[in-house]
């Protein structure tokens, strides 16, 4: 099986990368948090191992907002464009905003989740399982 080569970047077009693995857990999440980081009903995520992801360009054009003590959220200081997060409970890998990538993917959500405090105003629309906060396993 050949393995995936996704290419992705920020609005302006000053950060770019590719994705040469899997993107793994790809999820909806409505939390009033993802809300805020996003501007918008809810983030849709995925993860892919740190080895799989590689900066094309614009790497320095990044700006790194310290979330918690554990999770760096990074996105375009030109533009405002989400990359990535990374979390150093979580090493070897980075979780990635899927709307950044311009390719066509193979994978799917698989999940809603912090379903419970989504927007009143988002109706959600497909049969993917619903969870209130995190998905199990997590
Ligand atoms: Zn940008
Ligand atoms: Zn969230």
């Amino acid at each position: 099986m050949a393995s995936n080569n996704y290419h992705g970047g920020c609005l302006c077009g000053k950060v770019r990368f590719k994705i040469t693995g899997d993107i793994r857990n790809i999820i909806y999440c409505h939390c009033s948090e993802c809300r805020k980081a996003q501007g918008s009903a809810f983030a849709t995520n995925g993860v892919v191992e740190t080895g799989s992801f590689l900066y094309l360009a614009g790497e320095n054009e990044l700006t790194a907002y310290r979330y918690t003590d554990v999770q760096t959220r990074f996105f375009c200081k030109h533009c405002g464009s989400p990359i990535l997060s990374v979390n150093t409970s979580k090493p070897g890998v980075v979780r990635i905003r899927l709307g950044t990538i311009d390719s066509d993917i193979t994978e799917r959500p698989s999940a809603h989740i912090f379903a419970a405090s989504k927007a009143n105003w988002d109706v959600i629309c497909d049969e993917l399982p619903q969870y209130d906060s995190y998905e199990p396993g997590r």
